[in-house]
């Protein structure tokens, strides 16, 4: 596996890929550390899931230059996901114990009947790049502390965030094998799904790869989550606060150089403040300092691969023929490395790239709608359904258009964001199941019914 900085164009590591009977191995280690695993306090597992919280602080430097250096994240957005790292660490540290309280049932007489929770076995994530450390993190903290063993296939660009994610694990004084990385291509997931002893599997990443992972798990009658992006609408009524919805409108489209499953990518706005928002929007995604992402001011780096920098511009490109119009960017920038620069289309046509697919990039979409009805059908023309944005000065009203938004989650005057606290997943083509919070400790478990009497 080589390793490309994005930066600069140039190979800076190499990793062996691990063979199939590599896999076969780790899989016999993770099987076996499981035995041992399942059966030890939930305290103890919790305590240790502290300890990872702490061995991400403390090499917090480390852990972000990795990222920067693999993918091009800005330094201080790495930094930033290594502390929600240790975040979410902390959550199911602190709440585990309660998320995994056995549940009471009406009983009848001289019987005692509730619901355990009991872990499956090892659990294969299939993880990208784009949060190399986060959507990991996300997966492991939960689901090892419930008494699974994890094995991750993280995405070929990122090998060194993988082994870092070992090292954390290992530091913090989890026994050998609970967590591993396996160093494998694509190709060679549909071989684990399969095995016998894994049971089960999550992917985060595109359409494809999930129902790739999916269907074989559906052959094989294993549960899946899958977390498969979207193209979240941001929906701006017409009283609005638009200088806070300009603000966080931009960033939400563009943090992560606009690699996230949850950016804003289509934006919904009354024809009352069309002008003034849009205005004011490109001028803000104009201000960004675009560069090395080492840079402690830059606000946006580089792409994290150059395939994807022109699949997104042969995006934009079908988007421009169909008769969208570019408002600002429109190309890649003219450097060394796989900059884009950040972008904003109009008079999308219904159909082309920017209405119908996923753009995982800085460009943003704007459309301008008559009133509230004709934003939430915008807003639901979509096959994605992950997450929304809705702004308006009245909290009843951003209620009432937000429960009409076919996602997973809406937030009313707030960007979209995963927190550890609260439910994160999708519906339509962005996947299914949910991660984080209780829902999430409690995907990957046999919930078991106890009858006694
Ligand atoms: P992929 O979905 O291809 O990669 C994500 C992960 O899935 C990687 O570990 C990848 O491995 C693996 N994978 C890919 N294909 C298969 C398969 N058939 N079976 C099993 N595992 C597979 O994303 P890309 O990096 O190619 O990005 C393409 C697009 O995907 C983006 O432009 C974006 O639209 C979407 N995406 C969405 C993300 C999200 O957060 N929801 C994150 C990343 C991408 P490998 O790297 O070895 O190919």
């Amino acid at each position: 596996m080589d390793v490309v900085d994005p930066t600069t164009g140039e190979r800076i590591d190499s990793y062996d890929d691990h063979t199939e009977r590599d896999v076969d191995d780790a899989i016999a280690r993770a099987d076996s550390a499981f035995e041992d695993w399942r059966d030890r306090p939930l305290r103890e597992r919790e305590a240790l899931l502290a300890s990872a919280a702490d061995v991400l602080r403390e090499n917090i430097e480390e852990y972000a230059s990795t990222m920067t250096r693999e993918m091009g994240k800005p330094i201080e957005q790495a930094r930033s996901e290594v502390e929600k790292c240790a975040w979410v660490c902390d959550h199911y540290a602190e709440h585990a114990s309660a998320y995994l309280q056995p549940e009471g049932h009406a009983s009848p007489p001289g019987a005692d009947v509730q619901t355990v929770y009991e872990p499956l076995g090892p659990v294969l994530a299939v993880m990208p790049w784009n949060f190399p450390l986060w959507q990991v993190f996300r997966f492991a903290a939960p689901y090892l502390t419930a008494g699974n063993v994890g094995l991750l296939k993280h995405a070929s660009n990122v090998p060194g965030c993988a082994l870092a994610i070992e090292e954390v694990f290992a530091e913090a004084g989890y026994p050998e094998d609970v967590f591993q990385s396996l160093l494998i291509p694509s190709d060679l997931v549909d071989g684990v799904v399969a095995d016998d002893r894994v049971k089960a599997a999550t992917v985060t990443g595109s359409g494809p790869a999930g129902r790739a992972v999916a269907s074989k798990a559906g052959a094989e009658l294993k549960k899946t989550v899958l977390e498969l992006g979207g193209s979240d609408p941001f929906v701006v009524l017409d009283d609005a606060d638009l200088d806070a919805a300009v603000e966080t409108g931009a960033w939400a489209r563009n943090l992560n150089g606009g690699q996230s499953c949850i950016a804003a990518k289509r934006f919904v706005v009354h024809t009352d403040v069309y002008d003034d928002f849009l205005d004011a929007f490109v001028d803000e995604v104009e201000s960004y300092t675009v560069g090395d992402p080492m840079d402690e001011e830059t606000d946006m780096g580089p792409q994290a691969r150059q395939d994807l920098v022109e699949d997104l511009h042969g995006q934009v490109e079908a988007s421009v023929d169909a008769g969208a119009t570019v408002e600002t960017g429109g190309e890649p920038i003219d450097r060394e490395g796989s900059f884009y620069a950040p972008t904003v289309l109009t008079d999308v046509p219904e159909g082309c790239p920017a209405d119908s697919e996923e753009l995982f990039g800085p460009v943003a979409a704007v459309w301008e709608v008559d009133d509230e009805d004709a934003a939430v059908r915008r807003a639901n023309d979509t096959q994605f359904g992950l997450g929304a944005s809705v702004w308006t000065e009245d909290r009843e009203r951003g209620e009432r258009v937000a429960r009409r938004i076919d996602a997973g989650c809406v937030y009313v005057n707030q960007l979209v964001k995963s927190d550890p606290r609260v439910p994160f997943g999708g519906v339509g083509a962005s996947g299914y199941g949910r991660e984080l919070a209780g829902a999430g400790i409690r995907e990957f478990v046999n919930r078991k019914t106890l009858w006694v009497e």
